[in-house]
């Protein structure tokens, strides 16, 4: 799916040097990489506030805390993604509340959110999945006429945009995983905070900091949740490749676009117009056989993944929230998504297709 020793091999130079320069000062923790990334950050999103932390899930547990949002309290999060937004709610003590996608672009069903809304409401989390955007406009004016918070979680879609604006920068807060195989990726596990309020920037600064304020001036209950200055250093010289790293996958899904378009048996992907996709996954819709086309593509080499392969609240840890979600149920018997990422040559694609056109006859 994603290969990542080579993707250091090809600007090796690059990393060892920005790795080898933390090593030498020793600021391994909030050191000068760690200030200097997060400007750059702010700057690539245009967006006053980024707060780096320690990765996507503190991202988001940080984001509720600094929105005071806690036990009774109830946050609207996706039945079809990964766990961490879901987690995150049930870890303070509100109670989450799923809500289905819809069935083209997997993102969260916007005609399906006013029903779910009630007084205790406080916030939707509102996950741009595998590297396309929600329908923004529609969440944001739900959330005006509901006096709701959005937090966005862009950690599969950091550099995709709605409507020529880069995702992370519509909610009152947004957040972003730096995990291997996200778009903008480190060597281990990293994440950021966006806001536009000064207040809110502050205060999730001291939250991730063990609530200080300044050294040994604890404000609030905080959290050890930093971003290792190596980290940073990896993540600058990846920021700089971030735009042709999309480039080229844009490119590569337009090829499996046209590779797959004859295959009666399954659906391809669809970009909603308001979207520019940043494919962090290429997940099609396979109607019949999908298991067995993805050992197909194994026993050819070809690695596929399932995301995601249950609704969250069929999970053990999840049961007893509400249920009825047919439209990710069946998602989750047809999604498969297929190796896309800036190492992979057109070729790769071509023979991937090759191989689903071959096992469809
Ligand atoms: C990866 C991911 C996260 C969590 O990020 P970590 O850095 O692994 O904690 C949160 N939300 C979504 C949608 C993700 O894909």
């Amino acid at each position: 799916m994603i290969d990542l020793p080579l993707e250091y091999a090809t600007r090796k130079v690059e990393y060892d040097e920005a790795m080898q320069a933390v090593l030498q000062a020793g600021d391994f923790i909030k050191g000068k990489a760690v200030t200097e990334f997060e400007h750059q950050l702010a700057q690539f999103l245009n967006i006053k506030h980024s707060i780096s932390c320690a990765n996507g899930t503190d991202a988001l547990e940080i984001a509720l805390r600094a929105l005071n949002i806690g036990e009774g309290d109830e946050v609207i999060v996706p039945a079809f993604s990964y766990v961490a937004a879901l987690e995150v709610v049930s870890l303070l003590g509100a109670k989450p509340v799923l809500v289905d996608v819809d069935a083209q672009y997997f993102q969260i069903d916007v005609t399906k959110l006013k029903s779910l809304i009630n007084p205790r409401t406080k916030a939707i989390i509102a996950v741009h999945l595998f590297g396309q955007a929600v329908d923004v406009d529609e969440l944001l004016e739900i959330a005006k006429a509901h006096q709701l918070y959005i937090i966005e979680d862009n950690a599969q879609s950091f550099g995709g945009m709605y409507k020529n604006q880069y995702l992370g920068t519509f909610g009152h807060i947004s957040c972003t995983s730096f995990f291997p195989t996200k778009n903008l990726a480190c060597y281990g596990d990293g994440g950021a905070i966006f806001t536009q309020d000064d207040t809110l920037a502050k205060k999730i600064r001291m939250i991730a900091n063990h609530g200080q304020s300044a050294k040994y001036q604890h404000e609030v209950v905080g959290r050890n949740s930093r971003l290792d200055t190596l980290q940073a250093a990896v993540l600058q010289v990846k920021l700089r490749y971030l735009k042709p790293s999309l480039a080229i996958k844009v490119g590569l899904a337009r090829l499996y676009q046209q590779q797959l378009l004859e295959i009666e048996e399954i659906s391809l992907p669809q970009v909603a117009t308001h979207s520019q996709h940043s494919w962090n996954q290429f997940t099609i819709r396979v109607h019949q056989n999908r298991d067995e086309l993805k050992q197909f593509l194994a026993q050819h080499g070809v690695q596929s993944m399932i995301y995601y392969p249950k609704v969250l609240s069929q999970q053990p840890a999840y049961i007893g929230l509400n249920q009825d979600f047919p439209v990710a149920q069946q998602l989750t018997k047809e999604v498969l998504s297929l190796p896309i990422h800036d190492q992979l040559k057109e070729e790769d694609i071509q023979q991937v297709s090759k191989l689903i056109k071959e096992f469809y006859g």
